[in-house]
């Protein structure tokens, strides 16, 4: 008996996994076709400054796909990484993001606003990189001082001397770069002292705590300090509510992020009314 239910035990994982492979493909194969199905969509997220006044933008992908609805990145990023489809992805995402920094360029109450994009480690170690988005900001006019890219720590954990000239011939183009989610990562506080960044992104798992957690904020607060001493800038990654707002206002923060501010939405929802003050 215990042999007959082991049997039905197996033939139930073996189906689960099958179904579960089948899917994978199925999602595969539809990423594939996304691009030229137009499917990808670029919501929008404010960062702003200690007054709430949008200060820039970050550009979060999503897949509106024909059956399941709208995909979160973490769902088709991590396939795409796998393939070489990261490439093509990854440049609609600069290309459509270019356009529209360039359109603000003429618009008074959006002139002033960064654009920030990912960029996935397959894609920055692409030798191809930095003369595609050399192209992108030529052909699209943006003006490459509002464009930042984000990177996170992996990325900066290849091969030293390569990971440098990408940077420094990035910030060549006058664009700047940011570390996202900085402290999850293997990071070595020798990358900030090397690297040429501008920009530190805190982790959003690090602003959760605040202000209770005593390691959050002894995090945070170091953090900031260091950031400081370094001459890079700080943003906090998903405030959420007043008391981290307030919290990190008092201890120097400058920049920040989250749904405190607005989730990202599509272009025509973006809150920009207190923009020009
Ligand atoms: P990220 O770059 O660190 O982006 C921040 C993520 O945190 C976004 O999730 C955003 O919606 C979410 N978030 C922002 N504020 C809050 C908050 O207050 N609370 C909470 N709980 N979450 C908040 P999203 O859009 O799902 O993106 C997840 C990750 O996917 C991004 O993390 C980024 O690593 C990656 N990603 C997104 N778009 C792209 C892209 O165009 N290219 C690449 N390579 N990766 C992308
Ligand atoms: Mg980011
Ligand atoms: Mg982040
Ligand atoms: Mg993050």
């Amino acid at each position: 008996q215990a042999k007959a239910a082991g049997g039905n035990t197996l033939r139930f994982f073996n189906d689960q996994m099958q179904v579960r492979v089948m899917e994978r493909v199925r999602l595969e194969r539809d990423l594939q076709r996304a691009l030229q199905r137009d499917e990808f969509r670029l919501c929008y997220q404010l960062k702003v400054d200690t007054d709430e006044r949008p200060v820039g933008v970050e550009a979060l992908i999503r897949w509106q796909h024909p059956e399941r609805g709208l995909i979160p990145p973490v769902e088709f990023i991590p396939l795409a990484e796998q393939s070489q489809l990261i490439l093509a992805i990854g440049q609609w995402v600069v290309e459509t993001a270019c356009e529209v920094l360039s359109r603000w360029a003429d618009d008074e109450a959006r002139e002033q606003l960064s654009m920030a994009v990912n960029v996935s480690a397959v894609q920055f170690h692409d030798p191809g990189f930095v003369s595609q988005i050399k192209a992108v900001l030529a052909e699209s006019g943006a003006p490459a001082e509002r464009l930042m890219l984000e990177v996170t720590e992996s990325v900066l954990m290849e091969e030293p001397e390569s990971v440098r000239n990408t940077l420094a011939a990035l910030r060549e183009l006058g664009i700047r770069l940011a570390l996202d989610d900085f402290g999850t990562g293997y990071s070595s506080l020798n990358y900030l002292k090397r690297l040429p960044l501008d920009e530190l992104k805190i982790d959003r798992s690090f602003i959760l705590g605040i202000p209770h957690d005593a390691s959050d904020t002894a995090i945070v607060e170091t953090t900031l300090t260091l950031a400081t001493h370094l001459g890079l800038d700080v943003v906090a990654e998903g405030v959420e509510n007043d008391a981290q707002f307030q919290w990190l206002k008092a201890r120097g923060c400058r920049v920040f992020q989250g749904y405190r501010f607005g989730k990202p939405v599509e272009l025509e929802s973006l809150a920009l009314a207190a923009t020009s003050a």
